[in-house]
C-alpha cells in the first residue's frame, strides 16, 4: 500500500518481546525495566493474524526483533508459522546472537533466511561494558554458528558514536570483510530529541525511501520509530490499525520521547 507521500510500504518489524538478555547503555536503563504484564504482550497467533492481513496490504519483508527475539519462549514456532504465509519473501531477525548458537539451526529448518547481528566492537572488555556484561565469545559462537546453519547473508549492525572511522568501528569493519559478512553503520539515535542519521550501508534513517511500519510487543503498529503514534491492533483491530499506520506515517521522523527501542525494536 502507498502512503501519502508515496511511498509503498512492504517492510514490517515484529517486536516479539520488550525484555533481553543484555542491557545495552544506549538502549536499557542498567537496572533494566519493568517487564509488561504478559496479557499484554502479543500472542503468536494475534502476531501471525496481522501478519497474514498485512501480506494483503503489500507487505512482502518481516523482521523479527525485540527486546531480544530469542528470549522468547517458542521463537522457532514463531518463525515457522511466520514463513509458512504466502507472500513474505524476505524473512530476518535481528538479534544479539548471545543464543543463536542454540537456535541457528532450528531457525533456519523453520524457515528463517537471515541475521542481522548486533555487535559494536571485537574487544571482550569493551563489549561488556557496552552490554554491561555480555560475553563477546557467545556471540562469535552465534554468528559461526549462523553461518553453518546457511542464514546468510550475515550483516552485522554496528552503533558509532563519532563516526564509522573510531577505532571499535574500524576493528567490526575488518572482521566482517574478512568473513565476508555486510557491515552497517547506525549512528548512536536519540528518540527523545529527534537525533538520527541514515544508516551507513542499510537504508534505515533515510525517511525519504522509507518503508517501513513497526508492530510493537504489546500490540501496537507505530508509522515510524520517530513518531508517538502507534494504533492497537487489539482495540482497532487489525485492518483499521493497519491502514491508520500506514496513512499516518510523517514526511520524515519527528522525536518519540515516549518510545524505547527494546520495546519498539530498533
Ligand atoms: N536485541 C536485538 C539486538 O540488539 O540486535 C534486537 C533489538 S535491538 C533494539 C535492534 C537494534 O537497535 C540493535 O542493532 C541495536 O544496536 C539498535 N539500537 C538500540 N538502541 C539504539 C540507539 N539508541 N541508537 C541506535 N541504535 C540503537
Ligand atoms: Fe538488548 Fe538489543 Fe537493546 Fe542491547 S540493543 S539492550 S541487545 S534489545
Amino acid at each position: 500500500m502507498l502512503d501519502r507521500y508515496k511511498r509503498q510500504i512492504s517492510y514490517l518489524r515484529i517486536s516479539v518481546t520488550d525484555r533481553c538478555n543484555l542491557r545495552c547503555t544506549y538502549c536499557m536503563p542498567a537496572e533494566g525495566v519493568v517487564p509488561m504484564s504478559h496479557n499484554d504482550i502479543l500472542s503468536y497467533d494475534e502476531i501471525l493474524d496481522l501478519v497474514k492481513v498485512a501480506v494483503e496490504s503489500g507487505i512482502n519483508k518481516v523482521r523479527i526483533t525485540g527486546g531480544e527475539p530469542l528470549v522468547r519462549k517458542g521463537i522457532v514456532s514463531l518463525v515457522e508459522m511466520i514463513a509458512g504465509v504466502k507472500g513474505i519473501t524476505d524473512l530476518a531477525m535481528t538479534t544479539n546472537a548471545i543464543l543463536l548458537d542454540e537456535f541457528a539451526k532450528d531457525l533456519k529448518t523453520a524457515g528463517l533466511q537471515r541475521v542481522n547481528i548486533s555487535l559494536d566492537t571485537l574487544d571482550p572488555d569493551n563489549y561488556a561494558k557496552i552490554t554491561r556484561g555480555g560475553n563477546i565469545q557467545q556471540v562469535f559462537n552465534g554468528i559461526k554458528a549462523a553461518e553453518d546453519a546457511g542464514l546468510w547473508p550475515i550483516k552485522i549492525n554496528c552503533v558509532i558514536t563519532q563516526s564509522s572511522d573510531e577505532p571499535d568501528a574500524l576493528m567490526v569493519r575488518d572482521f566482517a570483510e574478512r568473513n565476508g559478512y555486510e557491515i552497517r553503520f547506525i549512528h548512536l539515535m536519540d528518540l527523545e530529541n529527534g537525533f538520527f542519521e541514515p544508516v551507513e550501508g542499510g537504508d534505515g534513517g533515510n525517511c525519504a525511501i522509507c518503508n517501513r511500519i513497526r508492530l510493537t510487543s504489546n500490540g501496537f503498529l507505530m508509522p515510524c520509530l520517530f513518531s508517538t503514534k502507534g494504533f492497537s491492533i487489539r482495540e482497532m483491530g487489525i485492518n483499521e490499525a493497519l491502514d491508520e499506520a500506514i496513512q499516518n506515517k510523517p514526511e520524515s521522523g519527528g522525536k518519540n520521547p515516549e518510545g524505547n527501542f527494546y520495546n519498539i525494536g530498533g
